[in-house]
């Protein structure tokens, strides 16, 4: 394509309200352009990227024996208060109603439909397996939309649904789509990792997230290096199930625990397991140093902490309360699965004298803070000092902490839907039997933005090949017919070779060519130029290292290759 025939508003500065790289760098190269909070057009360049994405998936997924098939955006609320969803999703579900006052919502996922159609179109065991996906746009009115693509209301993800006889098969369904990840998000080019996961809104019992690992990620992932562990640091239950508790036999009070020394002493004292508490923050009042335990994604919230103890100030004690943090917890217990929680900064932290423990006490409700986002992320674990005796294999070195992105998640459902809908078949006997179910998601446009959270520099975006929206970049610098014609040449042997070639024709200065293409991020640039020429050779720049190499036009497809 050319430059002329192309929308690619470049610019120079991103607007003021693009917090992250990849926000910014789409926004300035001319991808994409804001409609509304959380909803954008994609523009020619930015729809090239996300085309490319959705073709890798729909390569793997292909292979890995799932079929296509595309589902409305509207969905009637019916089917979505058969599994009782239309309560449980909360604001996140934008809700309509149509002409004749009927419910709907805009689709932000689909296992209600799909689980509809199955029950009415599929009968016997013998059509099972079945993998179904699509690439469609969903809609969730999300809180805090931001980062571009990364965070949107309005964005594109590849869903796909898999319905089986039995577990077995549930798991070997769940284990191809767990590998058809690794291959598409390697040949998107990202680095990531596949972690275990919370099951959130989706529910189910098994579940990973694979996490681009960068900066800007909103998610923490704590793993070892020898990679035998590996989860989002949300995930509150990664222990043997025999070792979890449920949820409601944690008491809902605050207890004192008094001469307790360290948190193992308070955690032995109000007989809750250790694996259950994810954070430990240690305020002081003034008087006294307060312990709060705190568990799952719970944290807490200083004004309601304050009323509950009936001070006026609470501050951190211990060493955390250095600068300014004044919500830095000191230590952090968990996350789970890990015994032998040990709190950091223990050392500094005072006996912890008639220590008030207050987990989830009625109207101290924990909001909003996150092990890395609200404290350092680089904080780590020690396992070796962890209790004796555990011979899990996860504690065999220190547990490191780093930000990541969710691109991906998949998920084992067992009958979940299947029997919240009726979603039956025959099985060879002619019984009726609930079809076990997983589901798996991918985010389009987040990838995207993912890989350029990764791949950039201060000049620009440095595109993967696989996904850069082109191939080649090709700059003709002079006016002359010479230069002009040997770009037409090129232009035309590049595509023949299977390129995909940018043509920067604009009548512009070399300058001003070479920001944009650098800024656009094709993995190869092609310079033409009378000088070169003059030479018999055109200037190839390779985007990731800078490096530019002089080669002839008959040389150039084998040099590229
Ligand atoms: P998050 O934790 O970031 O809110 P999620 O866990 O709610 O994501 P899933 O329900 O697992 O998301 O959806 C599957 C995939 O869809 C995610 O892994 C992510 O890549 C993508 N996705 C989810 N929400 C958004 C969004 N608001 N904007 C862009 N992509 C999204
Ligand atoms: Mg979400
Ligand atoms: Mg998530
Ligand atoms: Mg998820």
């Amino acid at each position: 394509m050319k430059t002329s025939q192309l929308l690619i508003p470049t610019l120079r500065e991103a607007p003021g309200e693009a917090e992250t790289v990849s926000h910014r760098l789409m926004l300035r190269a001319g991808l994409i352009r804001k409609v509304a909070s959380g909803i954008y057009t994609y523009l020619p360049l930015g729809l090239r990227v996300i085309r490319k994405v959705e073709q890798i998936i729909r390569d793997e997924m292909n292979r890995a024996g799932a079929q296509e098939l595309l589902m409305p955006m509207a969905s009637p609320a019916e089917l979505w208060k058969e599994t009782g969803r239309w309560d449980f999703y909360g604001k996140e579900l934008l809700r309509f109603k149509d002409r004749h006052e009927r419910d709907f919502c805009l689709g932000p996922t689909h296992e209600e439909i799909i689980t509809d159609l199955f029950r009415r179109e599929v009968k016997s065991y013998r059509q099972l397996p079945l993998n179904f996906y699509q690439i469609q746009t969903k809609f969730r009115d999300e809180i805090r939309p931001r980062f571009g693509l990364m965070r949107g209301r309005e964005f594109l993800m590849k869903d796909a649904y898999s319905f089986d006889r039995d577990e077995a098969g549930a798991r070997e369904n769940y284990q191809k789509m767990y590998d058809a990840y690794h291959r598409i998000f390697t040949r998107c080019g990202l680095t990531f990792r596949a972690v275990e996961a919370d099951t959130g809104l989706i529910g189910g019992n098994s579940s990973h997230e694979f996490m681009v690992l960068a900066e800007t990620g909103e998610e923490t992932v704590v793993y070892t290096d020898s990679g035998t562990f590996a989860a989002n640091v949300e995930r509150a239950d990664v222990l043997p199930p025999e070792s979890i508790e449920s949820d409601a036999a944690l008491p809902l009070r605050t207890v004192s625990t008094p001469n307790c020394r360290s948190i193992e002493e308070v955690t032995a004292f109000l007989k809750i397991p250790a694996h259950r508490l994810v954070k430990t923050l240690v305020y002081s009042t003034g008087k006294e140093t307060v312990a709060v335990l705190v568990r799952g994604d719970h944290t807490v919230n200083e004004i309601k902490l304050k009323k509950a103890l009936g001070v006026p100030e609470i501050e951190l004690a211990g060493p955390a309360t250095v600068e300014k943090a004044t919500r830095a917890p000191v230590g952090f217990a968990g996350p789970v699965g890990l015994k032998g929680i040990r709190i950091l900064a223990d050392q500094a932290i005072p006996a912890l004298k008639n220590v008030v423990v207050g987990g989830n006490q009625l109207d101290i409700h924990f909001v909003d803070a996150n092990w890395g986002r609200d404290f350092s992320a680089d904080q780590t674990l020690d396992l070796r000092n962890a209790q004796a005796g555990d011979p899990s294999p996860k504690k065999d070195g220190i547990l490191k902490a780093t930000k990541g992105i969710e691109v991906g998640h998949v998920f084992m459902l067992g009958t979940k839907y299947s029997q919240a809908m009726n979603a039956t078949f025959l099985d060879a006997q002619g019984k009726e039997c609930l079809a076990v179910m997983g589901c798996y998601g991918i985010g389009v446009g987040r990838s995207a933005a993912a890989s350029v959270e990764q791949n950039h520099d201060e000049r620009g975006i440095i595109w993967p090949y696989p996904i850069a929206p082109f191939h080649i970049h090709l700059i003709p610098v002079s006016q002359s017919d010479k230069t002009n014609e040997m770009t037409v040449r090129l232009y035309a042997e590049l595509q023949a070779a299977g390129f995909d070639v940018l043509w920067d024709d604009r009548d512009d200065r070399a300058g001003v060519k070479f920001n944009d293409a650098d800024l656009i991020g094709a993995p190869f640039q092609v310079v033409v130029g009378d000088k070169g020429l003059a030479d018999g050779v055109v200037e190839v720049k390779v985007r990731r290292t800078g490096i530019k190499t002089r080669v002839t036009p008959a040389e150039l497809i084998q040099h590229l290759r």
